[in-house]
């Protein structure tokens, strides 16, 4: 799960970890009265989930409380595109009012799990501001990196060579030290998968402060942390993996044809590899999970259908804990409620798996039955073309 800047950047605060003052603004005479509040001047930024926000117009200078009003209601619902939205951009729900900071230079560091070496690793790089990717392509000796250990922790140590290589020196250095060490108390306490600054920035008067932050958390451990869990938009999250989470489905969002409704993960993973093996594509996953109820499977259908990328439908369940039975009544009452617009091809196998295929067959309805997971394959990639 990921949440907003305005949010990490309350957690950055709770664990003393600097960053400049800054609040929600609820209208365009709130931004106006913060901005006084911050002596005439704030940056205005969008909240959205997506980097990139500063070069597509989400980060913008106020120079004075009429001003902020101004770009305020301009920014609120505006469609904000950046590198990182995709051309479809993101609607923009939430403003935040910044106090502005004068820059002396702009770092970057990143607290993440490295999947190679299993830990948590901190990168910093003297080269912040810009796309941390675009640094490590061209100039990747400018990237500094510690491996965590994590029965030590970040050490003192650790976190002295680092900012010792961002250049830091006197009371910046101390600082630099200090708010290391309290972001991966952040990073660790909090189940966060990343915790990402960008920039830090040095001000000119020697401060060390977080101007931006994106925290990302293991969904493993939010059940943890129900502050954290408080702070999810759902505004943010795919629409269709939202409504499925309503009936305790799990959707996967991909970029292809095929919908795929299945019933366990690594089935799921065995479908799509097949799918692909036959010159198919998956627009999705849907794992409707052990002990689905006829309408589990009719909503999963429906939830499959409104993705406009869908040109034919794979289910392919094995009846384990769950009855194969159960499964075709909820594909007959999905066609009857909803309708099938797109070809559907049902492989079924185990538990009442007889009966299962009479009820396909005896509903009426135009459903290509499988015999095995090849042939359910074969049909469905054809189905989509
Ligand atoms: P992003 O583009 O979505 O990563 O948004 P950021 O919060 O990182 O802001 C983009 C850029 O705006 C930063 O890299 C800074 O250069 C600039 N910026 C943001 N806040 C301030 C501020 O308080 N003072 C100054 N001088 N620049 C700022
Ligand atoms: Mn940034």
């Amino acid at each position: 799960m990921n949440i907003h800047e305005y949010q990490a950047k309350e957690l950055l605060r709770l664990y003393k970890v600097a960053t400049p003052n800054g609040r929600v603004a609820q209208d365009a005479e709130d931004a106006r009265m913060i901005t006084k509040e911050y002596g005439g001047k704030s940056v205005v930024k969008a909240q959205i989930h997506a980097g990139g926000r500063g070069k597509g117009g989400g980060v913008k200078f106020a120079s004075d409380p009429d001003k902020a009003a101004e770009i305020f209601k301009a920014m609120l619902g505006m469609n904000l595109v950046t590198k990182q939205t995709g051309a479809e951009g993101r609607k923009v729900h939430t403003v935040f009012i910044s106090d502005p900071v004068d820059i002396d230079r702009e770092l970057y560091l990143a607290f993440l799990v490295d999947r190679v070496t299993s830990r948590v690793t901190l990168m910093a790089s003297t080269e912040g501001g810009v796309e941390i990717e675009e640094v490590a392509e061209k100039t990747p000796e400018k990237i500094l990196k510690v491996t965590v250990d994590p029965a030590l922790g970040l050490t003192g140590f650790q976190a002295r060579q680092i900012a010792f290589g961002l250049g830091l020196q006197g009371d910046s250095f101390k600082k630099g030290v200090t708010f290391l060490l309290n972001l991966y108390r952040l990073f660790t306490e909090k189940d966060c998968s990343m915790v990402e600054v960008n920039p830090l920035v040095i001000t000119k008067q020697g401060d060390v402060i977080a101007l931006d932050a994106k925290i990302g958390f293991d969904d493993n451990g939010l059940f943890r942390h129900p502050d954290v869990m408080a702070m999810r938009d759902l505004n943010e999250e795919a629409s269709e993996e939202t409504e499925a989470s309503k009936f305790n489905l799990n959707f996967i969002k991909l970029d292809g044809t095929i919908g795929c409704m299945v019933n366990g993960a690594g089935l799921a993973m065995g479908t799509m590899d097949i799918i692909k093996y036959h010159g198919g594509s998956p627009a999705n996953f849907l794992d409707v999970g052990g002990g689905a109820t006829e309408d589990a499977v009719k909503n999963a259908f429906r939830i499959i259908l409104q993705d406009k990328a869908v040109k034919a439908v794979l289910v392919n369940i094995f009846g384990g804990i769950m009855r194969c039975d159960i499964v075709a009544g909820g594909i007959v009452k999905a066609a009857k409620e909803i309708g099938i617009s797109v070809p559907v091809v049902v492989r079924l196998e185990g538990t009442n798996v007889e009966e299962g295929k009479q009820i396909l067959a005896d509903s009426g309805y135009n459903l290509i039955v499988a015999n095995d997971l090849r042939d359910a394959a074969e049909k469905v990639v054809a189905a989509a073309k």
